[in-house]
């Protein structure tokens, strides 16, 4: 495993072979495991001629500054780059890429590095409306990772559903600037009890981490009503986990617009939640 912080090394290391790439903000948990794994299945499956030696799979261990709001977790966002270098070679990555703020926006520039933002981001009801800036930290960095890895996939995770959306729409908006990069849906990781695995769940209190279970028990619930009552459903479930909701919706899955009576599946749910300070999200498909 080798650990690479800044491009130059990066660029050098990488010259003739387009990864396999994950890109996470550290903290790594089972669920950016199972992302490196499917990362290091791609790379093989894609490997040409079948012999040949596979792509590297890179992890990116980033926080970006750029996609917190300013009352958000930004500096207490847990960062412990051994424990995640070590973590992720167990799961199959050859290069940790850990770069400081610095190379990913130099002269302190991160607006020299902003995209258009895809129409998906901006779905009332949803992460913009409580995190508007939200989802431009995220397509800037992302953007920036994927100029100076140059991957052929790129893995991301189910469990933000939105943001998996918005980077599939930003790459297919810029085919000429990635032409050959496929982005891959990974499902959500979850603890044996239901809880979505998260980085950010490491700050629950014991009876927290209990009340936490709501996302889950709601997504369920919605499953056995109507569409139409789901979010009804759902709001009583996350209110009798104490869960302080910032959203519970039924969404079309591919638009994430509101559905209505000739709506047709794929349709999602969608959480957004606070139990004291601490935000959780989860969604999960409905099956009418
Ligand atoms: P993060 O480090 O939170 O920015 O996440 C990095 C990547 O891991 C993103 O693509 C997330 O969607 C994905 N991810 C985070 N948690 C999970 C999970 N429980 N299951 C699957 N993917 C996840």
């Amino acid at each position: 495993m080798r650990v690479i912080r800044t491009n130059a090394e990066l660029s050098t290391v990488l010259t003739d072979t387009s990864p396999a790439f994950v890109p996470t903000m550290g903290a790594l948990h089972a669920g950016h495991l199972a992302l490196i794994r499917r990362a290091s299945q791609v790379a093989l499956l894609s490997a040409k001629p079948v012999s040949a030696k596979p792509a590297p799979v890179v992890v990116s261990i980033f926080v970006n500054p750029t996609q917190f709001g300013p009352n958000e977790d930004y500096s207490r966002y847990p960062r412990m780059l051994e424990a995640d270098v070590a973590a992720a070679a167990s799961a199959g990555a050859q290069i940790a890429y850990a770069p400081d703020v610095n190379e990913i926006y130099p002269q302190a520039s991160p607006s020299n590095f902003s995209m258009p933002l895809p129409d998906v981001a901006t779905k009332p009801g949803l992460e913009d409306a409580l995190r508007p800036t939200h989802f431009a930290g995220v397509c800037q960095v992302v953007a920036r990772l994927f100029d100076l890895v140059r991957p052929a996939h790129a893995i991301f995770g189910e469990k933000d559903f939105q943001q998996l959306l918005v980077i599939q729409a930003m790459v297919a908006a810029a085919r000429d600037r990635w032409p050959d990069l496929q982005i891959i849906a990974h499902p959500t990781v979850r603890e044996s009890d239901g809880l979505a695995m998260s980085s950010r769940n490491a700050y629950l209190a014991p009876a927290q981490r209990e009340n936490a279970l709501g996302l889950k028990r709601a997504l369920d619930a919605a499953q056995s009503v109507r569409p139409e009552d789901a979010e009804r459903i759902m709001r009583d479930v996350l209110m009798r986990h104490e869960l302080v909701i910032d959203y519970a919706v039924v969404r079309d899955a591919k638009t994430l617009m509101p559905i209505g009576p000739s709506s047709i599946p794929p349709i999602r749910a969608l959480i957004a939640a606070r139990l004291g300070n601490v935000r959780l999200i989860d969604n999960a498909a409905i099956n009418p």
